[in-house]
């Protein structure tokens, strides 16, 4: 889990406010809709004890549901130490455009937890997240058909399995009850691609944004992540596979900042070494061929591609000056301020937003909620049909011509897909068309002035869209 210490500037659903204000002066919807889709629906702060050892902890909480145009409500629930309302009203709101962007059928919601994974013993940890569980079903803030969490910064596999079980030991009889959360382990109802999600997702945007050779002669770019340079910020489960992603690519990943400090080789970091090294000795410093380096110091290092992967507000006033990217990534939510963007436009590094890249973990979140409203396994029906089909498909055509396919020919047609072969290309599908849907607004439109803004007025239109349907407002 990743966890760089914060620069905070201003305010974070403010700023958020500010993205959306920007964009909604490029779409023709009444002042009350646009109020109706902005502002958070229901935010709810809760108190609760805990008893750690001989005494009690008190925690403070959160769950915010930014939009219900849509049910059930989605988001992930981050666990961390600076976790305020503000923040997981920003998360909540971005959870709402993120998801009409990617035509992911939830409205938007956020958790927060004031409480540090990595302080906090493993009992702690289960009796926190078992508690707030409790807290969300007394309240009607989870379940199913109305709010469904998932994991977010400082939370993972572990937090989501202790949730679907305090949720279906309060509702034996709810048949659905594995889909009040997602990103469960597999054994608990989860999916297969769900835990590299958002950076795999990560890994598809960059790949489509540097297919377009127009725009990529305007970067100063060739097409393709092969031989570019990366800077990652963050190594945690969205920043690694955000890197092995890239890597496998062929993209060339010449720094990676944690919480503790980066690395730097201008030649490339294989990553998955570096995570071998990082479970060995504890952090990513000190890994054999790589340089230390100052973790804020990172991100200024020159490089085709910066993804800050970690926490918002990484990209502010004060370092700002000092990027020398051509492109900004944000895996993470909220990494750049509103501030830090206009100098970055005015410089013309292109910024792909985070409500468009890293929808990738709420897509596969989608499946998994599908999956377990159905019952059934992605690929358990098709995929020794499909196999049988290939086989015959090719002893017909070998009959026909008289020659014998290979065994590579042979394995590409006979292979009946899996679940993870269903979930990467129903993600990498999604990732493609929603780059092109917010790329084709801004480009149609110049007036438009970067693709956050066209981003925002794509996600603007389809909630504006679906609240009409509704008949909410006529
Ligand atoms: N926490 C992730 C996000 O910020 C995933 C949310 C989900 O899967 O519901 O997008």
């Amino acid at each position: 889990m990743s966890d760089i210490t914060e620069k905070r500037e201003g305010e974070f659903f403010e700023d958020v406010l500010k993205y959306f204000n920007r964009a909604a002066k490029f779409v023709n919807i009444s002042e009350g809709l646009l109020e109706q889709i902005k502002y958070c629906n229901s935010v709810y702060r809760m108190r609760f004890p805990v008893k750690v050892g001989d005494d009690y902890q008190v925690v403070e909480a959160y769950r915010v549901e930014h939009s219900h145009h849509r049910l059930p409500t989605k988001g992930g629930i981050r666990f961390s130490t600076a976790v305020n309302q503000d923040e997981v009203m920003a998360l909540a709101a971005l959870m709402t455009y993120k998801c009409a962007i990617v035509d992911v059928p939830f409205g938007g919601a956020k958790g927060g937890i004031k409480v540090s994974p990595r302080k906090t013993s493993p009992e702690a940890m289960e009796k926190i997240t078992r508690r707030y569980t409790s807290e969300l079903i007394k309240k009607n803030f989870i379940g199913p058909g109305i709010d469904v969490p998932a994991p977010d910064y400082g939370s993972g596999e572990r937090e989501m399995a202790w949730i679907a079980d305090t949720y279906a030991t309060f509702y034996p009889n709810e048949l659905n009850a594995l889909a009040c959360v997602t990103g469960k382990p597999i054994s608990s109802g989860g999916i297969r691609g769900r835990r590299e999600a958002t950076g795999l997702g990560v890994y598809y945007g960059v790949r489509e944004a540097l297919s377009v050779e127009s725009d990529c002669q305007k970067w100063g770019l060739s097409t393709g992540i092969s031989g570019k340079t990366f800077i990652i910020q963050g190594f945690g489960n969205v920043g690694f596979h955000s890197a092995k992603f890239i890597h496998e690519g062929g993209g060339k990943i010449i720094a990676i900042a944690e919480w503790d400090g980066a690395v730097y080789n201008a030649n490339g970091i294989d990553p998955l070494a570096l995570e071998a090294h990082r479970q060995k000795t504890g952090s990513i410093t000190n890994f054999p061929g790589a340089e230390n380096f100052d973790k804020y110091k990172a991100l200024e290092i020159e490089c085709d591609v910066l993804v800050p992967a970690a926490l918002e507000n990484q990209i502010n006033k004060e370092n700002v000056h000092n990027i020398r990217c051509k492109i900004i990534a944000e895996a993470a939510n909220g990494p750049v301020t509103p501030e830090a963007e206009e100098v970055l436009i005015k410089k013309g590094v292109y910024i792909i937003p985070d409500i468009y890249l890293n929808a990738g973990g709420v897509t596969v979140s989608y499946f998994e909620w599908l999956k377990n409203l159905s019952h059934v396994r992605f690929g358990r029906l098709g995929k020794r049909y499909d196999e049988a089909a290939g086989k015959n498909m090719i002893s017909m055509v070998e009959e026909m011509t008289g020659k014998s396919a290979s065994d590579v020919q042979k394995s590409l047609i006979e292979r009946g897909a899996d679940e993870q072969d269903l979930v990467y290309s129903g993600l990498e599908e999604t990732m493609i068309s929603a780059y092109h849907d917010i790329r084709t607004e801004f480009v149609g439109n110049p007036e438009i002035p970067d693709l956050r803004t066209a981003a925002f007025v794509v996600a603007i239109k389809k909630i504006a869209t679906s609240y009409n349907t509704l008949g909410v407002f006529p």
